[in-house]
Protein backbone atom coordinates (compact mmCIF):
# COMPACT_ATOMS: atom_id res chain seq x y z
CA UNK A 1 0.00 0.00 0.00
CA UNK A 2 3.29 2.34 -0.17
CA UNK A 3 3.08 3.37 -3.88
CA UNK A 4 -0.45 4.00 -5.51
CA UNK A 5 -0.89 4.01 -8.78
CA UNK A 6 -3.63 6.52 -9.71
CA UNK A 7 -4.97 5.69 -12.93
CA UNK A 8 -7.84 7.09 -15.19
CA UNK A 9 -9.06 4.57 -17.97
CA UNK A 10 -11.01 6.83 -20.53
CA UNK A 11 -13.93 4.22 -21.43
CA UNK A 12 -16.33 7.26 -21.94
CA UNK A 13 -14.28 10.43 -21.85
CA UNK A 14 -11.36 11.48 -23.16
CA UNK A 15 -8.55 11.47 -21.10
CA UNK A 16 -7.02 14.79 -22.09
CA UNK A 17 -10.51 15.98 -20.64
CA UNK A 18 -10.26 14.20 -17.77
CA UNK A 19 -6.68 15.47 -17.35
CA UNK A 20 -7.23 18.75 -17.70
CA UNK A 21 -10.45 19.04 -15.18
CA UNK A 22 -8.70 16.77 -12.77
CA UNK A 23 -6.37 20.15 -11.98
CA UNK A 24 -9.52 22.57 -11.35
CA UNK A 25 -12.43 20.94 -10.16
CA UNK A 26 -12.10 17.54 -9.15
CA UNK A 27 -9.44 15.18 -8.25
CA UNK A 28 -11.70 12.16 -9.65
CA UNK A 29 -11.29 13.20 -13.98
CA UNK A 30 -14.34 14.20 -14.39
CA UNK A 31 -16.81 13.52 -17.91
CA UNK A 32 -18.48 16.44 -19.53
CA UNK A 33 -21.53 14.62 -19.62
CA UNK A 34 -24.38 16.91 -21.23
CA UNK A 35 -28.07 15.83 -20.07
CA UNK A 36 -30.53 16.77 -22.60
CA UNK A 37 -34.13 16.57 -21.82
CA UNK A 38 -35.80 13.87 -23.21
CA UNK A 39 -38.41 11.77 -22.99
CA UNK A 40 -39.13 8.94 -20.95
CA UNK A 41 -38.56 5.88 -23.47
CA UNK A 42 -35.20 7.62 -25.02
CA UNK A 43 -33.93 7.81 -20.70
CA UNK A 44 -34.40 4.31 -20.98
CA UNK A 45 -32.43 3.52 -24.08
CA UNK A 46 -28.73 3.37 -22.88
CA UNK A 47 -27.63 3.67 -26.51
CA UNK A 48 -28.99 6.49 -26.80
CA UNK A 49 -27.71 8.15 -24.32
CA UNK A 50 -24.22 6.56 -25.29
CA UNK A 51 -24.93 7.92 -28.30
CA UNK A 52 -24.99 11.61 -26.80
CA UNK A 53 -21.57 10.96 -25.44
CA UNK A 54 -20.27 9.91 -28.36
CA UNK A 55 -18.25 12.93 -29.42
CA UNK A 56 -16.54 12.91 -25.92
CA UNK A 57 -15.60 9.48 -26.37
CA UNK A 58 -12.39 9.86 -28.38
CA UNK A 59 -9.79 7.48 -27.52
CA UNK A 60 -10.21 3.42 -27.05
CA UNK A 61 -11.26 1.77 -24.02
CA UNK A 62 -7.67 0.30 -23.74
CA UNK A 63 -5.80 3.40 -22.84
CA UNK A 64 -4.60 3.73 -18.91
CA UNK A 65 -3.76 7.34 -18.70
CA UNK A 66 -1.38 8.02 -15.45
CA UNK A 67 -3.65 11.44 -14.18
CA UNK A 68 -2.54 13.48 -11.42
CA UNK A 69 -0.87 12.27 -8.65
CA UNK A 70 -3.66 13.05 -6.40
CA UNK A 71 -4.86 9.89 -4.49
CA UNK A 72 -8.31 8.77 -4.41
CA UNK A 73 -8.74 6.91 -1.40
CA UNK A 74 -6.17 4.37 -0.21
CA UNK A 75 -5.23 3.42 3.59
CA UNK A 76 -2.17 5.54 4.11
CA UNK A 77 -2.21 8.44 2.14
CA UNK A 78 -5.85 10.37 2.59
CA UNK A 79 -7.06 12.69 -0.12
CA UNK A 80 -7.27 16.16 1.60
CA UNK A 81 -9.06 17.68 -1.30
CA UNK A 82 -12.85 17.31 1.27
CA UNK A 83 -12.36 18.91 4.48
CA UNK A 84 -15.73 18.17 5.90
CA UNK A 85 -14.86 13.82 5.09
CA UNK A 86 -11.01 14.42 6.29
CA UNK A 87 -12.33 15.70 9.92
CA UNK A 88 -15.30 13.19 10.11
CA UNK A 89 -12.30 10.76 9.42
CA UNK A 90 -10.20 12.12 12.10
CA UNK A 91 -13.18 12.25 13.81
CA UNK A 92 -14.10 8.79 14.08
CA UNK A 93 -10.13 7.80 14.60
CA UNK A 94 -9.69 9.47 17.46
CA UNK A 95 -13.67 9.36 18.97
CA UNK A 96 -12.71 5.37 18.52
CA UNK A 97 -9.38 5.59 20.81
CA UNK A 98 -10.57 7.90 23.06
CA UNK A 99 -13.69 5.34 23.86
CA UNK A 100 -11.66 2.70 23.99
CA UNK A 101 -9.45 4.24 26.67
CA UNK A 102 -12.61 5.07 28.22
CA UNK A 103 -13.62 1.52 28.46
CA UNK A 104 -10.61 0.65 29.93
CA UNK A 105 -10.66 2.86 32.67
CA UNK A 106 -14.35 2.10 33.17
CA UNK A 107 -12.87 -1.32 33.60
CA UNK A 108 -10.10 -0.60 35.62
CA UNK A 109 -12.02 1.92 38.45
CA UNK A 110 -15.20 -1.03 38.60
CA UNK A 111 -12.41 -3.94 39.09
CA UNK A 112 -14.64 -6.66 40.67
CA UNK A 113 -16.88 -4.28 42.06
CA UNK A 114 -20.61 -5.96 42.12
CA UNK A 115 -21.51 -2.06 42.18
CA UNK A 116 -20.25 -0.93 38.81
CA UNK A 117 -20.24 3.14 37.39
CA UNK A 118 -20.92 3.52 33.64
CA UNK A 119 -18.76 6.01 31.95
CA UNK A 120 -21.16 5.59 28.83
CA UNK A 121 -22.09 9.30 29.12
CA UNK A 122 -18.30 10.14 28.78
CA UNK A 123 -18.36 8.21 25.58
CA UNK A 124 -17.51 10.46 22.10
CA UNK A 125 -18.75 8.40 19.25
CA UNK A 126 -21.34 9.35 17.44
CA UNK A 127 -21.91 7.30 14.52
CA UNK A 128 -20.34 9.68 11.62
CA UNK A 129 -23.66 10.33 9.91
CA UNK A 130 -26.32 10.88 13.12
CA UNK A 131 -26.98 13.70 11.55
CA UNK A 132 -28.96 12.21 8.75
CA UNK A 133 -31.81 10.13 10.31
CA UNK A 134 -32.64 7.93 6.97
CA UNK A 135 -29.24 6.64 6.90
CA UNK A 136 -29.83 4.01 9.72
CA UNK A 137 -27.95 1.59 7.73
CA UNK A 138 -24.54 1.83 8.34
CA UNK A 139 -21.61 -0.10 8.35
CA UNK A 140 -23.06 -3.66 8.30
CA UNK A 141 -22.55 -6.09 5.83
CA UNK A 142 -25.42 -5.85 4.08
CA UNK A 143 -25.04 -8.83 1.49
CA UNK A 144 -27.62 -10.49 3.08
CA UNK A 145 -30.30 -7.89 2.66
CA UNK A 146 -29.72 -4.29 3.83
CA UNK A 147 -32.56 -3.34 4.62
CA UNK A 148 -33.83 -6.04 7.04
CA UNK A 149 -34.21 -3.97 10.39
CA UNK A 150 -33.87 -6.92 12.46
CA UNK A 151 -30.45 -7.87 11.59
CA UNK A 152 -28.10 -6.41 13.98
CA UNK A 153 -25.32 -4.07 12.67
CA UNK A 154 -22.27 -5.83 13.31
CA UNK A 155 -19.33 -3.11 13.80
CA UNK A 156 -16.05 -4.36 11.45
CA UNK A 157 -14.15 -6.32 14.26
CA UNK A 158 -10.82 -4.73 12.43
CA UNK A 159 -11.77 -0.89 13.00
CA UNK A 160 -8.84 0.62 12.33
CA UNK A 161 -6.64 -1.87 11.71
CA UNK A 162 -2.60 -0.79 12.01
CA UNK A 163 -3.68 2.00 14.62
CA UNK A 164 -3.73 -0.93 17.60
CA UNK A 165 -0.04 -1.89 17.55
CA UNK A 166 1.04 1.05 18.86
CA UNK A 167 -1.31 0.90 21.34
CA UNK A 168 1.42 0.96 24.09
CA UNK A 169 2.63 4.72 22.88
CA UNK A 170 -0.66 5.69 22.99
CA UNK A 171 -0.25 5.86 26.86
CA UNK A 172 2.67 7.34 26.57
CA UNK A 173 1.90 11.28 27.48
CA UNK A 174 4.93 13.26 25.51
CA UNK A 175 4.64 10.76 22.74
CA UNK A 176 0.69 10.99 22.54
CA UNK A 177 0.99 14.94 23.13
CA UNK A 178 2.89 15.08 20.05
CA UNK A 179 1.32 13.09 17.97
CA UNK A 180 -1.31 15.38 18.48
CA UNK A 181 0.28 18.17 17.87
CA UNK A 182 1.04 16.47 14.59
CA UNK A 183 -2.27 15.67 13.92
CA UNK A 184 -3.50 19.33 14.22
CA UNK A 185 -1.36 19.43 10.61
CA UNK A 186 -4.36 17.13 9.50
CA UNK A 187 -7.04 19.46 10.42
CA UNK A 188 -8.76 21.67 7.53
CA UNK A 189 -6.34 23.93 5.68
CA UNK A 190 -8.66 27.15 6.87
CA UNK A 191 -8.35 26.14 10.79
CA UNK A 192 -5.28 28.00 11.99
CA UNK A 193 -3.21 25.98 14.22
CA UNK A 194 -0.89 28.67 14.80
CA UNK A 195 3.01 27.73 14.52
CA UNK A 196 2.73 24.93 17.02
CA UNK A 197 3.45 22.79 14.68
CA UNK A 198 7.25 23.84 14.38
CA UNK A 199 7.63 23.41 18.34
CA UNK A 200 7.94 20.85 20.62
CA UNK A 201 4.51 21.39 21.56
CA UNK A 202 2.15 18.49 23.62
CA UNK A 203 -1.16 18.87 23.17
CA UNK A 204 -3.45 16.43 25.84
CA UNK A 205 -5.99 14.38 24.24
CA UNK A 206 -8.24 16.89 26.31
CA UNK A 207 -7.19 19.77 24.36
CA UNK A 208 -6.61 18.12 21.22
CA UNK A 209 -9.96 16.74 21.25
CA UNK A 210 -11.54 20.40 21.48
CA UNK A 211 -9.76 21.60 18.94
CA UNK A 212 -10.70 19.28 16.92
CA UNK A 213 -14.14 19.43 17.63
CA UNK A 214 -13.94 22.88 16.92
CA UNK A 215 -12.40 22.62 13.63
CA UNK A 216 -15.08 20.15 12.63
CA UNK A 217 -17.70 22.41 13.47
CA UNK A 218 -16.47 25.07 11.91
CA UNK A 219 -15.80 22.61 8.83
CA UNK A 220 -19.34 21.76 9.15
CA UNK A 221 -20.57 25.53 9.37
CA UNK A 222 -18.68 26.30 6.40
CA UNK A 223 -19.91 23.12 4.20
CA UNK A 224 -23.11 24.25 4.55
CA UNK A 225 -22.32 27.61 3.15
CA UNK A 226 -20.97 25.85 0.40
CA UNK A 227 -23.99 23.50 0.24
CA UNK A 228 -25.82 24.92 -2.79
CA UNK A 229 -22.68 25.08 -4.96
CA UNK A 230 -21.57 21.33 -4.05
CA UNK A 231 -25.00 20.23 -5.01
CA UNK A 232 -24.33 22.00 -8.21
CA UNK A 233 -21.22 19.88 -8.76
CA UNK A 234 -22.46 16.69 -7.37
CA UNK A 235 -23.20 15.01 -11.02
CA UNK A 236 -19.28 14.98 -11.54
CA UNK A 237 -17.96 14.09 -7.95
CA UNK A 238 -18.33 11.34 -5.75
CA UNK A 239 -20.34 13.21 -2.92
CA UNK A 240 -18.07 12.90 0.87
CA UNK A 241 -20.58 10.64 1.95
CA UNK A 242 -19.78 8.20 -0.54
CA UNK A 243 -16.00 8.85 -0.19
CA UNK A 244 -16.35 8.19 3.40
CA UNK A 245 -17.97 4.99 2.21
CA UNK A 246 -15.28 3.86 0.12
CA UNK A 247 -12.89 5.06 2.80
CA UNK A 248 -13.89 2.54 5.24
CA UNK A 249 -13.90 -0.35 3.27
CA UNK A 250 -10.04 0.92 2.46
CA UNK A 251 -10.25 0.69 6.02
CA UNK A 252 -11.48 -1.91 7.24
CA UNK A 253 -8.99 -3.99 4.80
CA UNK A 254 -11.61 -5.04 2.33
CA UNK A 255 -10.02 -2.82 -0.37
CA UNK A 256 -6.30 -1.65 -0.36
CA UNK A 257 -6.79 1.17 -2.68
CA UNK A 258 -9.58 2.75 -4.73
CA UNK A 259 -7.93 4.46 -7.67
CA UNK A 260 -9.37 5.24 -10.92
CA UNK A 261 -12.17 6.10 -12.96
CA UNK A 262 -13.71 3.18 -15.01
CA UNK A 263 -16.71 4.95 -16.28
CA UNK A 264 -19.06 7.46 -15.99
CA UNK A 265 -23.10 7.83 -16.95
CA UNK A 266 -26.13 9.22 -15.83
CA UNK A 267 -27.05 7.18 -12.80
CA UNK A 268 -23.44 5.42 -11.80
CA UNK A 269 -19.53 6.14 -11.41
CA UNK A 270 -17.61 2.71 -11.95
CA UNK A 271 -14.26 2.98 -9.85
CA UNK A 272 -11.51 0.31 -10.26
CA UNK A 273 -9.93 -0.66 -7.00
CA UNK A 274 -7.14 -3.02 -5.52
CA UNK A 275 -8.86 -5.95 -3.63
CA UNK A 276 -7.79 -6.41 0.18
CA UNK A 277 -9.40 -9.21 3.24
CA UNK A 278 -12.68 -10.26 3.99
CA UNK A 279 -12.97 -12.67 6.77
CA UNK A 280 -15.20 -14.76 5.54
CA UNK A 281 -14.68 -13.87 1.18
CA UNK A 282 -12.01 -14.04 -0.88
CA UNK A 283 -11.83 -10.58 -2.32
CA UNK A 284 -10.43 -10.39 -5.85
CA UNK A 285 -7.70 -9.04 -6.74
CA UNK A 286 -8.88 -6.42 -8.87
CA UNK A 287 -12.34 -5.07 -8.49
CA UNK A 288 -14.69 -2.30 -9.82
CA UNK A 289 -17.15 -0.12 -7.90
CA UNK A 290 -20.00 0.84 -9.14
CA UNK A 291 -21.56 4.02 -7.05
CA UNK A 292 -25.31 5.03 -7.82
CA UNK A 293 -25.37 8.66 -8.27
CA UNK A 294 -27.03 9.89 -5.18
CA UNK A 295 -28.45 12.33 -7.28
CA UNK A 296 -32.22 11.55 -8.05
CA UNK A 297 -32.80 13.34 -11.38
CA UNK A 298 -31.74 10.80 -13.49
CA UNK A 299 -33.83 7.98 -11.25
CA UNK A 300 -37.41 9.42 -11.24
CA UNK A 301 -37.17 7.82 -14.72
CA UNK A 302 -36.85 4.82 -13.63
CA UNK A 303 -39.15 4.08 -11.03
CA UNK A 304 -41.11 1.87 -13.78
CA UNK A 305 -38.67 -0.92 -13.34
CA UNK A 306 -38.52 -1.23 -9.82
CA UNK A 307 -42.12 0.54 -8.81
CA UNK A 308 -44.19 -2.53 -10.50
CA UNK A 309 -41.23 -5.35 -9.54
CA UNK A 310 -43.07 -7.39 -6.73
CA UNK A 311 -40.12 -8.15 -5.20
CA UNK A 312 -39.69 -4.27 -4.36
CA UNK A 313 -43.15 -3.19 -4.06
CA UNK A 314 -43.74 -3.39 -0.28
CA UNK A 315 -40.84 -1.41 0.32
CA UNK A 316 -41.09 0.83 -2.76
CA UNK A 317 -44.53 2.67 -1.31
CA UNK A 318 -42.34 3.45 2.22
CA UNK A 319 -38.68 4.61 0.68
CA UNK A 320 -37.95 7.96 0.44
CA UNK A 321 -35.39 8.70 -2.53
CA UNK A 322 -32.29 8.25 -1.14
CA UNK A 323 -32.96 4.80 -0.15
CA UNK A 324 -34.63 4.40 -3.75
CA UNK A 325 -31.15 4.46 -5.25
CA UNK A 326 -29.94 1.72 -2.65
CA UNK A 327 -32.38 0.01 -3.83
CA UNK A 328 -31.07 0.11 -7.15
CA UNK A 329 -27.86 -1.16 -5.95
CA UNK A 330 -29.23 -4.01 -3.81
CA UNK A 331 -31.31 -5.15 -7.05
CA UNK A 332 -28.05 -5.57 -9.12
CA UNK A 333 -26.68 -7.42 -6.50
CA UNK A 334 -29.61 -9.99 -6.13
CA UNK A 335 -29.22 -10.27 -9.61
CA UNK A 336 -25.80 -10.57 -9.90
CA UNK A 337 -25.91 -13.48 -7.67
CA UNK A 338 -28.88 -14.84 -9.09
CA UNK A 339 -26.93 -15.16 -12.42
CA UNK A 340 -23.67 -16.10 -10.83
CA UNK A 341 -25.72 -19.33 -9.68
CA UNK A 342 -26.81 -19.59 -12.91
CA UNK A 343 -23.21 -19.77 -14.24
CA UNK A 344 -23.74 -16.90 -16.51
CA UNK A 345 -20.70 -15.26 -16.90
CA UNK A 346 -21.00 -11.57 -15.38
CA UNK A 347 -19.25 -9.79 -12.26
CA UNK A 348 -18.93 -11.38 -8.93
CA UNK A 349 -20.56 -9.31 -6.12
CA UNK A 350 -17.84 -8.95 -3.23
CA UNK A 351 -20.32 -6.47 -0.66
CA UNK A 352 -22.82 -3.45 -0.97
CA UNK A 353 -22.78 -1.29 1.27
CA UNK A 354 -25.87 1.40 0.67
CA UNK A 355 -25.43 2.78 -2.70
CA UNK A 356 -22.32 1.11 -3.56
CA UNK A 357 -21.57 -2.23 -4.93
CA UNK A 358 -18.45 -4.00 -4.86
CA UNK A 359 -17.62 -6.68 -7.42
CA UNK A 360 -15.04 -8.00 -8.80
CA UNK A 361 -13.36 -6.20 -12.33
CA UNK A 362 -13.87 -7.62 -16.16
CA UNK A 363 -10.46 -6.78 -17.20
CA UNK A 364 -7.03 -7.66 -16.16
CA UNK A 365 -4.60 -5.11 -15.38
CA UNK A 366 -6.55 -2.42 -14.57
CA UNK A 367 -7.63 -2.81 -18.21
CA UNK A 368 -11.39 -3.19 -18.22
CA UNK A 369 -12.84 -5.69 -20.87
CA UNK A 370 -14.08 -3.66 -24.05
CA UNK A 371 -17.98 -3.50 -24.67
CA UNK A 372 -18.70 -5.66 -27.40
CA UNK A 373 -19.59 -2.50 -29.77
CA UNK A 374 -15.87 -1.35 -29.26
CA UNK A 375 -14.01 -4.75 -29.95
CA UNK A 376 -13.26 -6.05 -33.28
CA UNK A 377 -13.86 -9.83 -33.29
CA UNK A 378 -13.00 -12.25 -36.25
CA UNK A 379 -16.06 -13.70 -38.08
CA UNK A 380 -15.75 -16.46 -35.93
CA UNK A 381 -15.41 -15.06 -32.78
CA UNK A 382 -18.33 -13.01 -33.71
CA UNK A 383 -20.72 -16.10 -34.33
CA UNK A 384 -19.64 -17.41 -31.29
CA UNK A 385 -20.53 -14.28 -29.11
CA UNK A 386 -23.70 -14.28 -30.59
CA UNK A 387 -24.45 -18.17 -29.54
CA UNK A 388 -22.93 -17.13 -26.10
CA UNK A 389 -25.58 -14.42 -26.16
CA UNK A 390 -28.70 -15.93 -27.01
CA UNK A 391 -27.64 -19.17 -24.62
CA UNK A 392 -27.22 -16.34 -21.99
CA UNK A 393 -30.55 -14.88 -22.30
CA UNK A 394 -32.28 -18.04 -22.17
CA UNK A 395 -30.34 -18.96 -18.88
CA UNK A 396 -31.21 -15.63 -17.73
CA UNK A 397 -34.70 -15.93 -18.26
CA UNK A 398 -35.43 -19.58 -17.17
CA UNK A 399 -33.06 -20.49 -14.64
CA UNK A 400 -32.43 -16.37 -13.43
CA UNK A 401 -36.23 -15.69 -13.77
CA UNK A 402 -34.94 -12.45 -15.47
CA UNK A 403 -34.93 -10.38 -17.83
CA UNK A 404 -31.63 -7.56 -18.41
CA UNK A 405 -34.58 -4.46 -19.30
CA UNK A 406 -30.79 -3.07 -20.92
CA UNK A 407 -29.40 -5.60 -22.81
CA UNK A 408 -27.46 -4.48 -25.99
CA UNK A 409 -23.50 -3.82 -27.01
CA UNK A 410 -23.06 -1.48 -24.54
CA UNK A 411 -23.69 -3.91 -21.41
CA UNK A 412 -21.98 -7.21 -23.19
CA UNK A 413 -17.83 -7.52 -22.37
CA UNK A 414 -15.51 -9.03 -24.34
CA UNK A 415 -13.57 -10.62 -21.44
CA UNK A 416 -11.06 -14.03 -21.85
CA UNK A 417 -12.66 -14.52 -24.99
CA UNK A 418 -16.03 -15.02 -23.62
CA UNK A 419 -19.29 -12.19 -23.52
CA UNK A 420 -19.73 -11.10 -20.45
CA UNK A 421 -22.74 -9.45 -19.17
CA UNK A 422 -23.20 -6.95 -16.76
CA UNK A 423 -24.99 -3.62 -15.94
CA UNK A 424 -28.28 -5.78 -14.22
CA UNK A 425 -29.74 -2.90 -12.14
CA UNK A 426 -32.93 -2.46 -13.82
CA UNK A 427 -33.28 -6.50 -14.85
CA UNK A 428 -36.91 -7.61 -13.74
CA UNK A 429 -38.62 -10.81 -13.52
CA UNK A 430 -40.51 -11.90 -16.53
CA UNK A 431 -44.20 -11.65 -15.46
CA UNK A 432 -42.97 -7.90 -14.07
CA UNK A 433 -45.90 -5.55 -16.15
CA UNK A 434 -43.54 -4.75 -18.72
CA UNK A 435 -40.94 -7.55 -18.55
CA UNK A 436 -41.93 -9.16 -22.08
CA UNK A 437 -41.75 -5.60 -23.69
CA UNK A 438 -38.41 -5.19 -22.25
CA UNK A 439 -37.23 -8.58 -23.48
CA UNK A 440 -38.40 -7.55 -27.18
CA UNK A 441 -36.55 -4.79 -26.70
CA UNK A 442 -33.43 -6.65 -25.63
CA UNK A 443 -33.80 -8.64 -28.17
CA UNK A 444 -34.15 -6.42 -30.89
CA UNK A 445 -30.58 -4.66 -29.93
CA UNK A 446 -28.62 -8.14 -30.11
CA UNK A 447 -30.52 -9.12 -33.74
CA UNK A 448 -29.87 -5.52 -34.62
CA UNK A 449 -26.18 -6.07 -33.48
CA UNK A 450 -25.22 -9.39 -34.65
CA UNK A 451 -26.82 -8.56 -37.70
CA UNK A 452 -24.98 -5.97 -38.54
CA UNK A 453 -21.52 -7.36 -37.37
CA UNK A 454 -22.22 -9.84 -39.93
CA UNK A 455 -23.39 -13.13 -38.24
CA UNK A 456 -25.26 -14.44 -40.89
CA UNK A 457 -27.17 -16.77 -38.33
CA UNK A 458 -28.82 -14.22 -36.19
CA UNK A 459 -32.18 -14.60 -35.88
CA UNK A 460 -34.84 -11.79 -36.21
CA UNK A 461 -36.05 -10.28 -32.77
CA UNK A 462 -38.96 -11.68 -32.93
CA UNK A 463 -37.70 -15.54 -33.68
CA UNK A 464 -34.89 -14.67 -30.90
CA UNK A 465 -37.89 -13.33 -28.52
CA UNK A 466 -39.58 -17.11 -28.77
CA UNK A 467 -36.13 -18.84 -29.03
CA UNK A 468 -35.33 -17.31 -25.39
CA UNK A 469 -38.79 -17.16 -23.96
CA UNK A 470 -40.54 -20.25 -25.81
CA UNK A 471 -43.52 -18.38 -26.00
CA UNK A 472 -44.20 -19.18 -29.34
CA UNK A 473 -46.05 -16.04 -30.20
CA UNK A 474 -46.94 -16.59 -34.12
CA UNK A 475 -47.69 -12.90 -35.09
CA UNK A 476 -45.54 -12.22 -38.39
CA UNK A 477 -44.72 -8.71 -38.00
CA UNK A 478 -43.60 -6.06 -35.38
CA UNK A 479 -46.79 -4.10 -34.98
CA UNK A 480 -49.19 -7.44 -34.34
CA UNK A 481 -46.08 -9.43 -32.26
CA UNK A 482 -45.59 -6.22 -29.75
CA UNK A 483 -49.75 -6.95 -29.60
CA UNK A 484 -49.56 -10.34 -28.76
CA UNK A 485 -46.93 -9.72 -26.02
CA UNK A 486 -49.03 -6.81 -24.72
CA UNK A 487 -51.98 -9.27 -24.29
CA UNK A 488 -49.94 -11.93 -22.36
CA UNK A 489 -48.72 -9.11 -19.73
CA UNK A 490 -52.20 -8.47 -19.05
CA UNK A 491 -53.05 -11.92 -18.01
CA UNK A 492 -49.86 -12.07 -16.39
CA UNK A 493 -51.06 -9.22 -14.61
CA UNK A 494 -54.69 -10.01 -14.00
CA UNK A 495 -53.32 -13.04 -12.41
CA UNK A 496 -50.67 -11.48 -10.23
CA UNK A 497 -53.61 -9.60 -8.99
CA UNK A 498 -55.59 -12.39 -8.04
CA UNK A 499 -52.65 -14.21 -6.23
CA UNK A 500 -50.03 -11.62 -6.02
CA UNK A 501 -50.01 -10.46 -2.30
CA UNK A 502 -49.20 -13.45 -0.89
CA UNK A 503 -45.96 -13.68 -3.98
CA UNK A 504 -45.65 -10.24 -2.81
CA UNK A 505 -45.59 -10.68 0.86
CA UNK A 506 -43.33 -13.92 0.61
CA UNK A 507 -40.68 -12.35 -1.23
CA UNK A 508 -40.82 -9.46 0.73
CA UNK A 509 -40.24 -11.35 3.88
CA UNK A 510 -37.93 -13.84 2.48
CA UNK A 511 -35.68 -11.31 0.99
CA UNK A 512 -35.29 -12.57 -2.25
CA UNK A 513 -33.12 -14.00 -3.20
CA UNK A 514 -31.05 -15.88 -0.38
CA UNK A 515 -27.65 -14.78 -1.56
CA UNK A 516 -24.54 -17.14 -0.60
CA UNK A 517 -21.19 -15.71 0.75
CA UNK A 518 -18.94 -18.50 -0.71
P1 LIG B 1 -24.17 2.20 -16.39
O1 LIG B 1 -24.22 1.77 -17.83
O2 LIG B 1 -25.51 2.20 -15.74
O3 LIG B 1 -23.40 3.45 -16.18
P2 LIG B 1 -22.59 -0.20 -16.04
O4 LIG B 1 -22.80 -1.23 -15.00
O5 LIG B 1 -22.92 -0.58 -17.43
O6 LIG B 1 -23.36 1.11 -15.57
O7 LIG B 1 -21.09 0.25 -15.97
C1 LIG B 1 -20.58 1.25 -16.81
C2 LIG B 1 -19.30 0.79 -17.48
O8 LIG B 1 -18.32 0.48 -16.49
C3 LIG B 1 -19.46 -0.46 -18.29
O9 LIG B 1 -19.84 -0.18 -19.58
C4 LIG B 1 -18.10 -1.08 -18.23
O10 LIG B 1 -17.26 -0.53 -19.22
C5 LIG B 1 -17.59 -0.65 -16.88
N1 LIG B 1 -17.81 -1.70 -15.88
C6 LIG B 1 -18.88 -1.89 -15.09
N2 LIG B 1 -18.74 -2.94 -14.29
C7 LIG B 1 -17.53 -3.46 -14.56
C8 LIG B 1 -16.77 -4.56 -14.05
N3 LIG B 1 -17.25 -5.34 -13.09
N4 LIG B 1 -15.55 -4.78 -14.57
C9 LIG B 1 -15.05 -3.99 -15.53
N5 LIG B 1 -15.69 -2.94 -16.04
C10 LIG B 1 -16.92 -2.66 -15.58
MN1 LIG C 1 -24.20 0.00 -18.87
Amino acid sequence: MDQVEIIANSTENSAGVAKQDCGKKCPWGSTSYVSVPCSLTDVMSEELAKELQKEEEITAFQNVVVVDEMPFVTGDNIDTSSDMVLAQMLQMEYDREFDAQLKREEKKFNGDSKVTVSFENYRKLQPFDSDSSEDEVDWQDTRHDPYKADKPSATPKKGFTGKGKDITTKHDEVVCGRKNTARMENFAPEFQVGDGLGMDLKLSNHVFNALKQYSYNEQRRSARLHEKKEHSTAEKAVDPKTRLLLYKMVNAGILESVTGCISEGKESVVFYAKGGKMEDKVVPEECAIKVFKTTLNEFKNRDKYIKDDYRFKERFSKLNPRKVIRMWAEKEMHNLTRMQQAGILCPEVVILKKHVLVMSFIGKDQVPAPKLKDVKLSREDMKQAYYQVLYMMQQLYHECNLVHADLSEYNLLWHDGKVWLIDVSQSVEPTHPYGLQFLFRDCTNVSQFFQKSGVMETLNERELFNAVSNLNITADNEVDFIAEIETLQKVNEDHTQLHGKKTAEFHSDSGDPPIIDE
